[in-house]
């Protein structure tokens, strides 16, 4: 009894003309999909005129399934609305576009060095230089430096042994996002070795240059000039 009254409800909200053969189930969807449009409804006139059809006073119960189509679609609006990533990512940090932003700075924790093993075209055109004062020959990928002799530099090549020249740092940030900077953006002066400026588990202070929220990641600088910002161009 009480659906044939929501049913009516909808098919009222939803101005159908009964003359139309209106289709009260499809009424009630659409009203599921829009319960707003409930509002437009007199549920007070709606109970007088069922009372006049001797229904008897069903005002209570119109109030109540008023609020209980309304309450389906918010269960509905929960279930279909899904956050955007830069939600998940304030969620997830505990951040907000006011305490993390493009320029702030932050401490890191150094967590690693990224490097890019050398291919084999690189690999056959490799140019190891002897130290002179060590007599020692260097890797220039990797830039191992302690080999005897130019032949032990094609032996670590040939085994697979060398990791690589470094590309950049990986970093920790205290809210848990991971960062990485570029080796370019450690130093103003030019690194070929990160591992002359920082070590793993080093607390280093940097600029945040961009933040990728889907990849829970942030691309930063610590150069001196970037870090003054004389130029004001980081905020
Ligand atoms: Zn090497």
């Amino acid at each position: 009894e009480t659906y044939e009254w929501a049913r009516k409800m909808a098919v009222d909200a939803l101005e159908y003309d009964d003359d139309e053969g209106a289709n009260p189930a499809g009424a009630l969807e659409e009203i599921l999909e829009a319960p707003e449009r409930l509002k437009d409804l007199d549920l007070d006139a709606f109970a007088e005129e069922l009372e006049r059809q001797a229904f008897g006073n069903k005002s209570i119960t119109l109030y109540d399934i008023r609020a209980e189509l309304n309450c389906r679609y918010k269960d509905l609006r929960t279930s279909f609305t899904s956050a955007t990533p830069d939600e998940i990512f304030d969620m997830l940090t505990k951040e907000s576009p006011e305490t993390f932003y493009i320029g702030k700075m932050v401490t890191a924790t150094v967590i690693g060095i990224t490097r890019k093993k050398p291919q084999g075209e690189q690999l056959d055109q490799a140019n190891p230089v002897r130290n002179d004062e060590t007599a020692l020959w260097q890797c220039p990928f990797c830039l191992k430096n302690d080999f005897p002799e130019l032949s032990d530099v094609w032996n670590h090549f040939d085994a697979g042994a060398c990791c690589g020249q470094a590309t950049g740092v990986k970093l920790r940030l205290d809210n848990g996002v991971s960062g990485y900077i570029h080796i370019k953006n450690l130093s103003d002066k030019h690194v070929s070795n990160p591992e002359e400026r920082v070590g793993i588990g080093q607390l280093i202070h940097c600029r945040i240059m961009k933040i990728d929220v889907e990849r829970f990641s942030v691309d930063s600088t610590s150069k001196s000039s970037d870090l003054a910002d004389k130029n004001h161009e980081w905020r």
